[in-house]
Formats: structure tokens, sequence, C-alpha cells
């Protein structure tokens, strides 16, 4: 390269913006992943609404690891294993299970707020679990996690933050990632980094029913799937049990939390109905009891009950889901609080590798967006954040950030011109479709026949302006389809993939 040609080089790079990093999500995988790499060279997180809105902000259970006496690594493992149905990377579970307890004790010294007694943190078990493992903040872990991280990150002068700002598209080339295209201010311009980082968590809004915030829409899978990313078990949808069902109210997370401490689930009678299900009962792994409440839900409304625990206790331990519910005229000490499954997490996601590598070159997906396979077909409660916090804990050692690297030109992102469906129309049948065929309890003629209607659907819909709610349509419609080919691909029943034949 002569001077001149190096000296042109130097002023498109400038010209450019150009990051060494670019994270895309502002979840505990996403900041916990800034603030790791920030210690390499320059972030930019981009998020699509304010920095604290994220699935991990509405966690409320807690977090797992082994950090009890009477517990031990080859039992988190083992209830992990049978959990996920032994469809699971085990390599990728012994990988978390061991990092667990450090990437705990190292949210305390960020200053998360765990639960303690004499100094030593307190613990409580879920369904699924064989031992104490849940390390928690009240009923609001999550938020109490996204609050320390987004401190953290706001106090680092290498991360830079953008909010109000979507992730629309990947510019790949030659199986290489070397930035994307974001809407920001009603542009969409291009922005350009050594490594992207896709940390965009979760899908529940493909779905009629979910516990997941309007953020939820799949961004990060279908962004990936346009760019030629794999991705790996997504028919493996949790649908979380005990979500608050009331009509023309929007579905609420009643935490697993609340069956640890001794809540019972009772049917239309009045009747506890678990063991008719698993000799587990309540504490059965979450699949099993959402197909339990779906099929007794049949015969009318199921309720969780905790009115014979201690009231103070009750109110003590879960403040947020008492003062919520007493809003709506429901006091859990006193009242069964009405629930139905609904969708909560994505099981599968992008392939990746122990170092969150995707098949794409310098892109890289951490938390719910990737599959590790720790979950394999069914995720064990509490085991997100932790699979979340461990794998985003790298600083991606092997990578050389070099400026004087070539970017290949991208054109500008181009709009189609062509009027398409309506937004608000198409969205809403994604959801019923997803919902009543490729739910909790699936049929290989219901796989099919949402399949053609997702796939007329798609021939009919794209977006044409900058509304965000147009590519987040466009993302529900792409992730549907995907989860609903996986299904149809798999035959048989595992996990939380559950066919009626
Ligand atoms: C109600 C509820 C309760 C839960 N309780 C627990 C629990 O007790 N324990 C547990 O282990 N797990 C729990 N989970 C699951 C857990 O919270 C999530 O799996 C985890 O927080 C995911 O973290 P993440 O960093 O991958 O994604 P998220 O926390 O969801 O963050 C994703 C980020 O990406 C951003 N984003 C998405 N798309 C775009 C785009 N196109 N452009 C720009 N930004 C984008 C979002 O705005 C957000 O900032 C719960 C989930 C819910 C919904």
């Amino acid at each position: 390269m002569n001077k001149l040609q190096s000296s042109c080089e130097a002023f498109k790079l400038s010209a450019m913006k150009y990051y060494d990093f670019i994270v895309i999500g502002s979840g505990i995988s996403g900041l916990n992943f800034a603030l790791n790499a920030s210690e390499k060279g320059k972030v930019l997180i981009i998020t699509k609404k304010h920095i604290l809105e994220s699935n991990t902000n509405y966690a409320q259970g807690g977090i797992a690891a082994v950090l009890d006496k009477l517990d031990n690594f080859k039992k988190h493992i083992d209830d992990t294993l049978e959990a996920g149905a032994y469809h699971n990377n085990k390599q990728a579970v012994r990988y978390m299970v061991t990092h667990g307890p450090k990437l705990i004790n190292k949210l305390a010294q960020l200053g998360v707020p765990f639960a303690e007694k004499d100094q030593k943190l307190m613990l409580t078990k879920e369904g699924g679990h064989s031992a104490k493992r849940i390390a928690f903040v009240g009923d609001r872990t999550g938020n109490a996690i996204e609050k320390t991280l987004v401190k953290a990150v706001h106090e680092h002068s290498k991360i830079t933050i953008w909010e109000n700002s979507f992730a629309v598209d990947l510019l790949v080339k030659n199986k290489k990632c070397y930035g994307l295209y974001v809407l920001k201010n009603n542009k969409i311009e291009k922005v350009f980094a050594s490594a992207v980082i896709l940390a965009t968590g979760g899908l529940g809004q493909v779905y009629k029913k979910t516990t997941n915030p309007n953020i939820s829409t799949g961004d990060g899978f279908a962004m990936a799937a346009r760019a030629g990313c794999k991705v790996k078990d997504l028919e493996f949808v949790q649908f979380h049990p005990t979500a608050l069902d009331l009509p023309r109210r929007k579905s609420f997370l009643i935490s697993e939390a609340l069956r640890g401490e001794g809540a019972v689930l009772r049917n239309n009678n009045g009747e506890r109905f678990m063991s008719k299900y698993d000799k587990r009962k309540e504490l059965a792994p979450r699949d099993i009891v959402a197909r339990a409440i779906f099929q007794e839900s049949k015969k009318g409304t199921v309720c969780l009950d905790i009115t014979h625990e201690n009231s103070k206790i009750t109110q003590e331990r879960f403040p947020t889901i008492h003062k919520k519910l007493k809003k709506i005229g429901i006091d859990i000490t006193k009242q069964c609080i009405p629930v139905s499954p609904a969708a909560h997490y994505a099981c599968g996601g992008i392939q990746v590798n122990l170092k969150g590598e995707t098949n794409i070159k310098n892109l890289y997906a951490f938390g719910e967006v990737a599959c590790t396979g720790v979950h394999g077909a069914n995720r064990l409660g509490s085991n997100s954040l932790l699979e979340a916090v461990v794998f985003s804990d790298q600083i991606l050692e092997k990578l050389k950030i070099s400026k004087s690297k070539k970017i290949p030109s991208f054109p500008p992102y181009l709009l189609n011109k062509k009027s398409s469906g309506k937004f608000s129309y198409v969205k809403q049948r994604i959801k019923k479709i997803m919902w009543n065929y490729v739910g909790i309890i699936r049929t290989e003629k219901g796989l099919s026949e949402a399949l053609k209607t997702l796939m007329k659907l798609k021939k009919s819909f794209h977006p044409t302006s900058k509304n965000i709610k147009e590519f987040e349509t466009q993302n529900l419609l792409e992730i549907a389809i995907l989860i609903t080919k996986a299904a149809i691909k798999r035959k048989k029943s595992l996990g939380c993939h559950f066919i009626d034949s």
C-alpha cells in the first residue's frame, strides 16, 4: 500500500463510526460482556429502548449456583441434564456449573445486594433443583442485577451507550461480520467494529401469552438467521407454568419461588392436582407443570394458593408480587391467584461454542439469543441468568484489534417501496397462530397449517418505513417460521416440545 492509499484508508476509517466492540443489547449478558471488553478497547452498546429495559430487569426468582456445603457440582449438573431431557451439551453444562460460584461472587462484589443471613448468602430452592442453590434479591433479582451493571457501565469511560437505537441488520460479507445497520434518530446508519456481539435476549412476544416485556421480539435470532448464522433447538420454547391469567390484563409472571416456598396448585374444584402428573408435584420441571395446568384449565380456572403459609413471611419474601396483585384486588395472603402458562424462554438460539463464537467470523452471541446447549430441551429454572453471566464473562483474548483492516463497501439500507400488510394486524395473526398451533401442546397437522399461513403472511409483509414496529413484526414473522419448521422436524416429544399424536 502506498502513502496515498494508506492516508485514504485512514481518512475513510475516521469518517466511519468504528468501535472495537459493538454490543447489541443491554441485559445481563450485554452489560457484563461490555464491562469485560472495555479492558481491551472501545465499546459501543446499542439498545432499542431505555438501557434498563430487558428480560433481565424482570427476572424475579434468582440465579442458580453451587453455594452451599450440602450441594455440589455433580448435583447441579445432573439436575440441569434431567430438566433438559439429556439433550444438553454436557461440556457446556459443566462449564456453566463450575464457573457459577465465581460469577455470583463477582456480581455481589459489583454491588448486587443478594439476600444474606449472618453474613452468608440466603439460598432458596426451585422446581427441578435437588438442593437449595438459588441466590436472590427479594423477588426482584433481575432488577437488582440490571441496575448494578448499568451503574458500572455508566461509570466506564471507554463505553458509549446508544439508547432508543434499533439494530436492523448485520453487515456481513463472505461469512465475516463488519458491523450493522442501526436505526437511530429516524435515520438508518452503518456502524463498524472488530467484533459484533448479539446479546438481544428472547422472543416471547411471538406468542399471544408471554411473560416477556415488549422488547422481546426475537430481533437477534432473525437478524442472525438472515445473515447466514446457524440456529439450533428453536422448537424448545419454554412456557412458564404460572403467569397471572385475568381477562384483559397483561400476563405477569408469578415466580416459581412461590412454589419453592410452599404454594400449591388447585383446579376449579379446589383440588390439589399435581400428584396426578408427577411425584415431585408442584416442584416438577416446568414443562410438566405447564402441561398439567394446561390440561386442568380445560375444566376451569387454575389457581396458585399460598394462603396457608405465614402471611408476614409471604409479604416479606414476595413484596413485588404482593404489591402488584394487591393493586388489582388480589391479596395473595388471603386469596388464590388465577394462573395460566405463558411463553417464557427460548432454550435454543444462535449456535455458539463455549467462547460465544458463531459460524460467522467476528460475530458472537451471548445470553438468551445464543444456544450453548446448556438447557437442552428444557431449561432448569434460574439457570438462564447464570448462563448469560458465565458465557458473557469473556474478553475475547485472541481478538486482534486492528484499525487498518479493510472494510468492504456496503450499500445504504434500502426500504421496500411496495405497500405491505398492516403490521399490527400481521403481529396479532402471528401471536394467535403460534399460541394455538405451535404452543404447549402441538400436533403434526396444526404445525403444517401454521407454517402455510405464516409463509403466506411473509410473502405479503415487509417493512416500508423507518418504524421500529415494522422491523419487529418482520423479525417476529421470520422467527415464528423458524420455530415452526424446527417443531415440524422433531417428530417425537422431548422436553418443552410436546407433540400430541
Ligand atoms: C418475567 C421473567 C422472569 C424471569 N425470571 C428469571 C429468574 O428468576 N432466573 C433466571 O435465571 N432467569 C429468569 N428469566 C430469564 C432471564 O431473565 C433471561 O433469560 C435473561 O435475563 C436474558 O438476558 P440477556 O442478556 O440474554 O437478554 P435481555 O436481558 O432480554 O436483554 C436483551 C437486550 O437486547 C435489546 N435488544 C433486543 N433487540 C434489539 C435490537 N434490535 N436493537 C437494539 N437492542 C435490542 C433489548 O432492548 C435488551 O436491552 C426471567 C425472564 C422473564 C421475562
